[in-house]
């Protein structure tokens, strides 16, 4: 493969040749104060064929910071709107996110380059188009965690930080990360255009997002339902993984919903540590909308904002045939992910209370959803051994021996070995995940200039799988003073 360097990354923005009412041009605005490499992820670099030594050079940081650019890129804000906890806006767009352009690879892939905290955009309402150092590592760490872990996601490649201020409840500085994905097309974006009655352009930006992402669907008769008809099941498959990995999107708007179905947009977000269905992960969400046990449902809520939005372009009944699909979807993709972290391979009846049981229990006893699944592994059911490490997660022992029995007897029908499971669980049940302790300690050190901390944690997360040497304290749940830390939207 030919190594690209800044200048020669190949470019084709198929999106600044939409309508010029989809987007504003406008170039980043350069920080106050220099900006400088934070961090740099190598395996993001390759997804655009870029050469990793690129990142050695003043001009890494300056074109990933704000203050210059490369031939071919035509930056711009998109416009989109949305419903926010379930309130109609009927104009977002990016506020302070910079879509670069789309870098070409040489297997024909596009990658949006986008600028997150670039400065105003006419989009940036009474924001000041900036983020902070902590929210930029957040994003960074945990789209490059869930990639890790195997669920789909926007991607990134640094973040560049800079002395710039930037005002929230206090004075932090500034921070930049880019962020890449085939596209950023979101939910919003297509709703706007509904509201506004602009059904032209409705389907000019149908066609386009079928065009570069639902190709085989091109020629389809009823391609804008098929097309919906696979955004919902891209979203239940998505919306079932975050819930078998234990992670919760805090701000699930429906401009924060991608239409490929990958995880968009790091705010608020959390990994549950103690097993607890009502964990609520954005401070700021004060009725719980968002709360983990309502994701599922939510996924189903943004999917019908979508719908209503392409009633113009299919038919009524089509699209409600593929919104009925979801639920069904959704707890079946749940269920085959569930089993396969209990290492079961058959599918029985029972295997739903058989989870739903454990998860009773867990939360009961305040059980460590991560560590507990990583260690069922070394669960023995081929001899008459209490399992005494995993029994020891319960304060009641003797619930957990109950379930225990029926867990041992559901592998023994199974025929299930304990070494092959184990090697099948390990590879389904992470042993690290972004707890926000983790992200707290390594912000913590880069607000001290200390970055060591960000390029380790995102060598630990890219294989969370794995046992690594020396990384043990990595996998531990958190400190007591990391249980509780409250994340809110004001990044
Ligand atoms: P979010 O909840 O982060 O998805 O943001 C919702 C909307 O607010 C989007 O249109 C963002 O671009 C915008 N926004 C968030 N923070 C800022 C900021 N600091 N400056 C300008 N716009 C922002
Ligand atoms: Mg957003």
């Amino acid at each position: 493969m030919t190594k690209r360097r800044l200048e020669t990354l190949s470019f084709d923005n198929s999106y600044a040749r939409l309508p010029e009412l989809f987007y504003a041009k406008l170039n980043p605005s350069p920080f106050s104060e220099p900006p400088h490499l934070i961090s740099f992820n190598p395996a993001a670099a390759e997804l655009i064929d870029l050469d990793s030594d690129e990142a050695k050079r003043p001009e890494f940081a300056g074109l990933f910071g704000g203050s210059m650019l490369v031939p071919g890129m035509e930056p711009l804000a998109m416009l989109y709107s949305g419903h926010q906890f379930g309130v109609y806006v009927p104009q977002l767009g990016d506020g302070r996110a910079i879509l670069l352009g789309e870098a070409r690879n040489e297997r024909g892939e596009r990658w949006d380059l986008q600028l997150k905290g670039a400065g105003l955009t006419p989009f940036s309402r009474d924001g000041d188009g900036r983020a902070v150092l902590r929210s930029t590592i957040r994003e960074y760490l945990c789209s490059e965690a869930m990639h890790g872990l195997g669920i789909p996601t926007t991607r990134a490649l640094c973040v560049v930080g800079s002395e710039h201020k930037v005002f929230r409840e206090q004075v932090e500085t500034g921070a930049i990360v880019l962020r890449m994905a085939p596209s950023h097309v979101r939910f919003g974006s297509f709703e706007i255009l509904y509201y506004r009655k602009q059904h032209e352009q409705l389907k000019v930006l149908a066609d386009y997002v079928i065009a570069h992402h639902y190709p085989h669907l091109v020629d389809a008769s009823d391609k804008y339902a098929q097309f919906f008809s696979e955004v919902v099941e891209r979203t239940a498959r998505l919306i079932a993984q975050w819930q078998v990995v234990g992670w919760a999107h805090g701000v699930m708007n429906t401009d924060n919903m991608s239409i490929l179905g990958i995880t968009l947009d790091y705010g608020p977000f959390g990994f549950v540590d103690d097993y607890d269905p009502g964990f609520i992960c954005n401070h700021s969400d004060h009725n719980g909308r968002y709360a983990f046990n309502q994701q599922p449902y939510i996924g189903l809520w943004n999917l019908s904002c979508l719908a209503q939005a392409l009633l113009p372009l299919a038919q009524k009944e089509d699209l409600k045939a593929a919104l009925d699909r979801y639920t069904p979807l959704c707890e079946r993709q749940y269920m085959e992910l569930m089993r396969a972290k209990l290492g079961l391979i058959e599918t029985k009846e029972e295997d739903a209370s058989l989870i739903q049981d454990l998860l009773a229990l867990m939360h009961l006893h305040h059980v460590d959803y991560t560590c507990f699944f990583r260690a069922l592994g070394l669960f023995q059911a081929g001899t008459e051994s209490l399992n005494e490490p995993i029994r020891d997660f319960f304060l009641d022992r003797e619930s957990f021996d109950q379930w225990a029995r029926r867990y041992k007897d559901r592998l023994r029908q199974e025929g299930s070995r304990d070494d092959d499971r184990l090697v099948r669980m390990n590879c389904v049940n992470p042993k690290y995940v972004l707890r926000n302790y983790l992200a707290q300690t390594a912000i913590e050190k880069a607000q001290q200039k200390d970055f060591s901390e960000i390029d380790r944690l995102l060598a630990l997360l890219q294989n969370p799988y794995s046992d690594q040497p020396g990384m043990e304290a990595y996998a531990a749940p958190p400190p007591n003073w990391g249980k509780h830390l409250s994340v809110s939207c004001s990044s």
